[in-house]
């Protein structure tokens, strides 16, 4: 598991240094905040740098359908809803979908029980970003994290 700061980190040059193809990334809090249907300018951007890079992007959401659909949909984004997250089969059915390899595919997420779990039961390699809304209940949630995360972590 790598850690980076923020989503936008993850760059063309970053992820076909290590030889992926794909990225499949969580919705809430890693791309944009809770309940907000759009990228802000930097995550609009490195969207478009993928997207010249040739890097595949599908959004991996344990969210309903209308709250992903409503993201991904202006973006011509693919998408899986209601991922089942940390279980790996919904990451595994968006690799197939994109047509790459597990090993060229890399899983982004702001949350370590859910986004970086089933990274690893899926059999990716994983990146934890800090979310893009930090509240309370992020903090809560980053305590409790923490020693699990620290066990993992590969800090760049
Ligand atoms: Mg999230």
């Amino acid at each position: 598991m790598n850690i980076l700061e923020d989503i936008c980190e993850l760059t063309p040059a970053w992820l076909s240094g290590r030889g992926f193809r794909a990225v499949l990334a969580d919705l809430d809090n890693t791309l944009a905040g809770y309940r907000v249907n759009e990228p802000d300018a930097a995550v609009a951007l490195w969207m478009a740098e993928l997207k010249k890079a040739g890097i595949a992007l599908m959004i991996v959401s344990n969210a309903r359908e209308e709250r992903v659909a409503a993201f991904c949909r202006p973006l011509g984004l693919p998408y899986l809803a209601k991922a089942g997250k940390p279980g790996g089969q919904g990451l595994l059915e968006a690799v197939k979908r994109l047509g790459v390899n597990a090993n060229e595919t890399v899983m982004v997420g702001d949350q370590y029980f859910t986004d970086m779990r089933a990274g690893r039961n899926a059999g990716l390699q994983t990146v934890l970003v800090e979310p893009r809304v930090k509240g309370f209940w992020f903090s809560l949630r980053r305590l409790y994290e923490t020693p699990f995360i620290n066990r993992r972590a590969e800090r760049l």
